[in-house]
């Protein structure tokens, strides 16, 4: 790396000259250094004085703004290793990485090195995206590894309360208190983000995460037969993972299904049938996506069928064939997140190991005049050019099996997505016994808003589409909509370092008596915590 570093400085500016540098001067494994391990490096040299510091160098080693380009920078931090509940055949398992985690892939890098201590990999994080330029103070935080919710209740409470005296810089005693003082931190929380197992979505669970201040679960479905599900031995049916998708909808969680091609039994035709279903299944119909390719891996049960040849990975072309047709079916309200798993090449046994394997299929989609119209592929990430003047409103109405959901969106005249809001319209009052929440019984719930444009500082207009006012127009939409539909309330799931944006738009957080749970949501012990701001309509 101190080489790579040397060579660097010695060149002119040029970013031609600085990718021959890299490829002169490979990893082990033959790949090229990404910019950000260079910076990181870089960093650690300097301050060690084992490199001198070198602010051209450092220019031209930071990242473009693309890891905030959604307005928000997400920092990812690892639960310690632990065992699963689960028995999936193609699941790998390392002493040192969490569950379904291989020690090769970046974040594990980055959580072994900090000894998986939950301050330390979100405080080296913000520092380096930092570094890199970009703006930390709206931080989404993605809790991976294995299943959260079968991680003790203490071990939790505790990890989440050292993110958030990372982001609040400054410790805590509990996790309430470290929550309260993150709405008016320097770096505050716009996003919590858990991943879990969907037989593990219980009533009891669905409390549990909204105290723990959870805004979207990424939920392992893998797939929606339950022939597959037993054939990998899954453990949950699709039933599980209905049920689950409608307890977190109901609560006002985003939901994020993760889906897996090419598992243990099926064939391409099967796969594209069982895509369809997220869309025609009304249970299902997810906000967000993403889809991993089975990787076949040493040490798994998969690995052994496919040495009896009894399995057998796609070809590279049949996926990506599979991957387009399965994109063209994509509805405008979800968000595909990712196409393919950043699992290090040197794990993958057999099948492919394209990291972009996204580039190609979005090719190809071109090539032959076809769209996917996810939100990813809509945002405005970074077009300078797109029209914020010109934004026309647009609801796309969908049914689920408990809700009417409307995606309402602003969109330029060139098509890009400027704003948007989800608002669930339950059809009858919340089943107290699966949503053991009552101040949200009758309520409308808005699961997300977002507006886009490269991360700015909170309270400061910007050039892109924040602060401009488009969120307000949302809510105002929302509520007008949800009073017309009869409700009197309209509820948001709110992480908590955006609670004092919806105070200052008319929610509001009942201060009563008893212990503090959440924010600021105090409440006599006999009731339920609230832990939404609800707006009276
Ligand atoms: S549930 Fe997830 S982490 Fe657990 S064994 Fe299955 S794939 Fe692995
Ligand atoms: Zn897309």
């Amino acid at each position: 790396m101190l080489a790579v570093l040397q060579a660097l400085q010695a060149l002119p500016e040029s970013q031609r000259q600085l990718t021959s540098v890299l490829r002169r001067h490979p990893r082990p494994n033959g790949k090229f250094y990404a910019k950000s391990q260079l910076l990181d490096a870089y960093l650690q040299l300097v301050e060690e004085g084992a490199f001198p510091a070198d602010s051209k160098l450092r220019r031209r080693l930071r990242g473009r703004p693309v890891r905030t380009i959604s307005g928000v920078a997400p920092v990812a931090v690892l639960t310690k290793p632990y065992p699963c509940p689960g028995h999936c055949i193609f699941c790998p398992e390392q002493a040192q990485a969490p569950k379904s985690y291989l020690d090769g892939e970046p974040g594990v890098l980055r959580a072994i090195q900090n000894h998986y201590d939950p301050f330390e990999q979100t405080h080296v994080r913000i520092q380096s995206l930092h570094a890199l330029g970009h703006s930390t103070d709206k931080i989404e935080l993605l809790i991976l590894g294995g299943t959260w919710s079968f991680y003790p209740q203490s071990y939790r409470e505790w990890f989440l309360r050292r993110c958030f005296d990372a982001l609040n810089e400054r410790e805590s005693a509990t996790l309430d208190e470290a929550l309260r003082r993150n709405e008016t931190a320097a770096h505050r929380n716009v996003g919590l983000v858990i991943e879990t197992r969907p037989d593990w979505i219980t009533p009891q669970e669905i409390v549990a995460l909204r105290q723990q201040g959870v805004t979207k679960v990424q939920v392992g479905a893998q797939s929606f037969d339950d022939r597959i599900l037993a054939l990998n031995k899954r453990g949950h049916t699709v039933q599980d993972v209905r049920d689950a998708v409608r307890r977190l909808r109901l609560a006002g969680f985003k939901i994020v299904l993760h889906w897996m091609p090419n598992l243990y039994g099926a064939t391409p035709e099967s796969d594209l049938a069982d895509f369809k279903r997220l869309w025609d299944d009304p249970a299902l119909r997810p906000d967000e996506m993403k889809i991993y390719p089975t990787a076949l891996l040493e040490h798994t049960e998969l690995y052994d069928l496919w040495e009896q040849g009894k399995y057998q990975p796609y070809e590279e072309e049949t996926l990506i064939e599979l991957l387009i047709r399965c994109k063209t079916t994509i509805q405008p309200y979800c968000r595909v997140n990712r196409l393919m798993r950043d699992i290090p090449s040197q794990y993958i046994v057999a099948g492919t190991t394209k990291s972009n394997l996204r580039q190609i299929v979005q090719q190809r989609m071109q090539q032959r005049g076809l769209h996917c119209q996810c939100i990813r592929c809509r945002e405005l990430r970074g077009k300078k050019s797109a029209d914020f003047e010109h934004v026309q409103f647009e609801d796309v109405v969908y049914e689920t099996d408990v809700t009417t959901e409307h995606f309402m969106q602003y969109l330029t005249p060139e098509g890009y997505l400027a704003g948007f809001l989800r608002l669930s319209l339950p059809h009858e009052p919340r089943d107290l016994a699966e949503i053991p929440l009552p101040e949200i019984r009758e309520a409308a719930m808005v699961r997300e808003l977002h507006v886009y444009g490269p991360a700015q500082s909170l309270g400061r207009r910007g050039r892109g589409g924040q602060h401009r006012g488009l969120g307000t127009h949302l809510l105002d939409r929302a509520a007008a909509l949800a009073r017309e539909a009869g409700f009197g309330e309209l509820a948001v799931i709110a992480a908590v370092g955006t609670r004092p944006y919806y105070q200052a738009r008319g929610f509001t957080l009942r201060r009563g008596v008893g212990r503090g749970v959440g924010a600021q949501c105090y409440y006599a012990p006999t009731t339920t915590p609230l832990l939404y701001p609800i707006r009276k309509l």
